[in-house]
């Protein structure tokens, strides 16, 4: 049954959601979800968000898609991204800011739990080391979450012991095209990277196709015209790193 194409960290880079998209059109899936940060960095906000709620079957919401439509939640952001949080509130519309504004924190859907970045109680927590990752793992109440947030593919899995205590905890980085395996004993929580702005130092988008009857996921990374949003970008006077990252991956 459900093979669900999952998409996070779109950052407002169109040409990098439209490879994305029509690469997942030539699979069958029977989901896209998508986890979050459709807006921020890039330099297409207003088409992203409208492909998003067009193609995506359950959106959760992203720590920038917040930012947008809370302004004072951008304090907590860097130069960069608060340069460019302040170009994408005003190039969106008050409708596209009704939408994100009306995004769930967390979703569920067909036993997959959805979140940007953690299940755990800080929302925006990035997995980076254990100890984070057991906080979302103890959070987590379905087999299999998926999250954003760090834009590194990568899966991390763990059992759910007594008093809170995590065993097996392993935290992989995914491989492009490998069908891997979900734990059958544990819980997992699969982050696809990200479609818009990858930091893994491979520049092509990155997303996931998970297989919840095989319990198992692949990574998928497509090609896209990175100087074309370089060029966008450079355009609209945005910060000229946040150009020169996607052509490493970092
Ligand atoms: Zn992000």
């Amino acid at each position: 049954m459900p093979r669900i194409a999952l998409i996070a960290d779109i950052h407002a880079n169109l040409e990098a959601f439209q490879a994305v998209l029509s690469d997942i059109a030539e699979d069958r899936v029977d989901r896209i979800l998508c986890l979050g940060d459709i807006v921020g960095y890039g330099p297409d906000p207003a088409a992203c968000v409208d492909l998003a709620f067009t193609a995506c079957d359950r959106i959760v919401l992203g720590n920038h898609d917040e930012a947008v439509v809370r302004e004072e939640f951008r304090f907590s952001f860097n130069e960069r991204a608060r340069a460019s949080l302040d170009f994408t509130a005003d190039a969106l519309s008050a409708e596209h800011k009704h939408l994100l504004a009306t995004l769930p924190d967390r979703a569920r859907v067909d036993g997959v739990s959805l979140a940007h970045a953690s299940f755990g109680a800080k929302q925006y927590e990035y997995l980076y080391n254990d100890e984070a990752a057991e906080r979302s793992i103890r959070g987590l109440r379905t087999r299999i979450g998926a999250v954003g947030h760090t834009h590194l593919p990568s899966v991390v899995s763990g059992r759910q012991g007594l008093a809170g205590v995590i065993d097996d905890l392993r935290h992989a980085p995914l491989a492009p095209n490998v069908v891997t395996p979900l734990a059958r004993d544990a819980v997992s929580i699969v982050n696809p990277g990200s479609v818009g702005q990858p930091r893994d130092r491979n520049p092509d988008a990155s997303y996931a196709v998970l297989d919840t009857d095989a319990l198992s996921v692949q990574l998928r990374r497509v090609a896209y015209d990175v100087a074309n949003t370089q060029r966008k970008i450079a355009k609209l006077g945005l910060p000229a790193m946040l150009a020169e990252r996607l052509l490493v991956g970092a």
